[in-house]
């Protein structure tokens, strides 16, 4: 059974990604970036070890009929790549209309041949950077971060930003 080190989870969230979501924030991150607002979520040893299917039914618990999707945040998602992977592929079975945002510290240049990327909607990509910080923002903390369209970015092969109502 594969585990996962949690820090908790949101629910009802409407600042992680389009419409009401669900925010699973996985413990652990190798980045240090200066300004970073989760900080707790960084060290590996923290938050709490559970199934990765205790971790999904916790937030299929959540999921009322206004959810639009799922949101996987940190810490850094993708540093728990077995767990990701079968976390998305547990909601995708019991809730195949949700819509699955990852937050990564990694660029989509580092990370775009990584399969998990098959099963995600939208990645908010690159690490938080102090000197482009912008709270005017939708969705992100610094302006070298992107909003991608991951299947789009896929089919077209070349990155395509999601166009946000907001912007
Ligand atoms: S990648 Fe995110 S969680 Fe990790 S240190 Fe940077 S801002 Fe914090």
């Amino acid at each position: 059974m594969t585990k996962v080190r949690a820090a908790g989870i949101t629910s009802g969230s409407v600042v992680d990604g389009l419409g009401v979501r669900t925010v699973a924030f996985f413990q652990g991150c190798p980045r240090h970036c200066d300004g970073c607002h989760n900080p707790e979520t960084r060290p590996f040893d923290d938050g709490k070890e559970m199934n990765v299917s205790e971790l999904v039914q916790e937030v299929l618990e959540t999921i009322t009929p206004l959810t639009k999707g799922i949101t996987f945040s940190g810490g850094e998602p993708l540093a728990q790549m077995e767990a990701l992977i079968e976390a998305i592929k547990m909601l995708k079975q019991k809730k195949p209309y949700l819509d699955i945002w990852v937050y990564t510290g990694y660029t989509w240049e580092e990370i775009k041949d990584k399969p998990v990327l098959e099963m995600i909607d939208v990645l908010v990509d690159g690490p938080f950077i102090q000197e482009q910080k912008d709270l005017t923002l939708a969705f992100r903390g610094s302006l070298n971060q992107r909003i991608i369209d991951v299947q789009e970015t896929i089919k077209q092969g070349e990155l395509v930003e999601l166009k946000l109502e907001t912007e």
